[in-house]
């Protein structure tokens, strides 16, 4: 069993997509264990996203994230982390196969509705960011 965290970005509650990301997961197979609304403060976004410090859209990266509630969740299941990510798709909607979530819901960077962890390492990162020690 393998757990990974994903957040349904500000634009995708704002368009009610909640539920509709949700249940891909759900319908693949993989678990809800952990459910919460929230907003990303803008420390947590700047952990979030360190990564890409360097590039230039960092500040409106950071903006954008903390704009507005998001839906935080854990999903479990046996290779949680790689279907979630399949199901998910690539980071630019551009390039985002139709039938993947990024693939049917977004258009352009930086607004592809939905983040999901990309290791097991950053899923247990990510899970005490957001929701805490447990
Ligand atoms: N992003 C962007 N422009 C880029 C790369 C990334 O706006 O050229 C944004 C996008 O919202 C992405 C987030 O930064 O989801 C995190 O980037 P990462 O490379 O970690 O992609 P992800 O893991 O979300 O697919
Ligand atoms: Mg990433």
């Amino acid at each position: 069993m393998e757990r990974t965290f994903v957040m349904v970005k500000p634009e995708g509650v704002a368009r009610g997509l909640i539920g509709e990301v949700l249940a891909r997961f759900e319908r693949k197979g993989l678990k809800i264990t952990r459910l919460a609304m929230g907003r990303v403060t803008t420390e947590q976004a700047e952990e979030h996203y360190a990564h890409l410090r360097e590039k230039p859209f960092f500040g409106e990266l950071v903006e954008y994230i903390t704009s507005g509630p998001v839906a935080m969740a854990v999903v479990e299941g046996p290779d949680a982390v790689r279907h979630v990510r399949n199901l998910v798709g690539a980071t630019n909607p551009l390039e985002a196969a139709p039938g993947t979530i990024r693939g049917d819901f977004a258009v352009e960077l930086p607004y592809n509705i939905v983040h999901a962890s990309d290791s097991p390492e950053s899923a247990a990162a990510e899970i005490e960011r957001f929701f805490g020690r447990s």
